[in-house]
């Protein structure tokens, strides 16, 4: 990716975005920025404002379809966002958003003295994982094995059965549609089931509170969870994630929407190489060569025959970008 002129951070034009999604499919957009720090982030998300565009956001890519062809307009991916920091002794964490506050005279608090983590939007979830195991710090391993990043993971609020991303969550710092910088306490917010809540505001980075622990006990819980998961899902072929929310329990008998697809004997169907997962009623996976309209197509599909068969309306998770 080369630096333009007429952007305030590294652009690509005509970019490719089908490799920068978990699920493989999907076509290109019409210029994809790169910002390197939070200053060019903002200056981006200016920038595109001004052109009259509305910046899409992209951290991992993995909730995400975007559809065939040319999306016109800018997407901004937090690729090259991946900074995490631990606060320094003095107590101060926000300082940490901007590297160049941090005084490298200061050394980094006690994790069990101060329990928090700070870390940028294109931080990934598996090394957020990591970098708690390896403090003795608990709160993330409900996010072990999930893909994604920081940003990606605050605004989809990201988590399982053990819990979710905002349970650990400090003071989250976005972008807002004025090209500000605002710090929202976690007391501010009203997180929801796979909604962060913020709306059209950019997560720039997130102050994580974390409880001290022993590493052993923080990485035998990471390891059980991961070994679940990967008995339960699909999480080696190329997917989105859950295509569906799980419904309300009261509404579906119970079950989950995954559990709905494979009663009405759905798993396995496919168009093209998009196929439901023989393991996950909820997955979608691309054998190879499947195309958005492909996957697009099937999840309408599932939709239907679910509706029809049971009298629920499934509602998608899973992030689609149309032209
Ligand atoms: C194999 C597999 C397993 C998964 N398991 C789970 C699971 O157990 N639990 C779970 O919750 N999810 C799971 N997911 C889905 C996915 O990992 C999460 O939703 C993750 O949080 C997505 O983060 P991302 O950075 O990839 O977001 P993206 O897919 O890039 O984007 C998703 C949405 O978030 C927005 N967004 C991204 N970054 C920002 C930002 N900085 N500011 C504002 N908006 C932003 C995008 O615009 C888009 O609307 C799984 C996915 C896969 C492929």
């Amino acid at each position: 990716m080369s630096s333009s002129p007429s952007w305030p951070c590294a652009a690509l034009p005509d970019a490719d975005l089908s490799a920068r999604t978990t699920l493989h499919v999907g076509g290109r957009a019409q210029w994809l920025l790169e910002p390197g720090d939070i200053e060019e982030l903002r200056r981006a998300y200016v920038a595109a404002r001004e052109r009259g565009f509305v910046p899409r956001i992209l951290g991992g890519g993995a909730n995400l379809i975007v559809a065939d062809g040319v999306l016109p307009g800018v997407v901004i991916a937090t690729d090259r966002l991946r900074r995490c920091f631990r606060p320094m002794n003095d107590g101060n964490a926000h300082a940490e958003f901007e590297p160049e506050n941090v005084s490298s005279r200061i050394a980094p608090a006690e994790p069990a003295a101060d329990p928090r983590l700070i870390a940028w939007c294109g931080a990934t979830l598996p090394s957020l994982v990591q970098n708690a195991t390896a403090l003795g710090l608990a709160g993330l391993e409900c996010l072990a094995g999930v893909p994604g990043h920081l940003g990606g993971g605050v605004a989809m609020n990201a988590g399982g059965r053990y819990g979710e991303l905002w349970d650990s969550l400090e003071l989250v710092r976005v972008l807002d549609e004025d090209g500000e910088l605002r710090d929202l306490p976690r007391a501010e917010c009203t997180p929801r089931y796979r909604n962060g809540g913020l709306d059209a505001s950019i997560v720039v980075g997130a102050v994580l509170r974390l409880k001290p622990a022993t590493v052993a006990e923080v990485r035998e819980r990471s390891k059980q969870y991961l070994l679940e998961k990967r008995r339960v899902q699909p999480v080696t072929e190329w997917s989105a994630g859950c295509v569906f929310k799980n419904p309300d329990p009261a509404r579906s008998d119970g079950c989950s929407a995954g559990q709905l697809v494979e009663r009405c004997g759905l798993k396995g169907r496919e168009r093209g190489d998009a196929v439901v997962s023989a393991l996950h009623g909820n997955f979608i996976v691309n054998r190879g060569a499947a195309t958005a309209t492909e996957v697009l197509e099937l999840i309408e599909e599932l939709r239907a025959l679910v509706a029809e068969r049971t009298g629920v309306v499934l509602e998608t998770e899973v992030k689609v970008w149309r032209a």
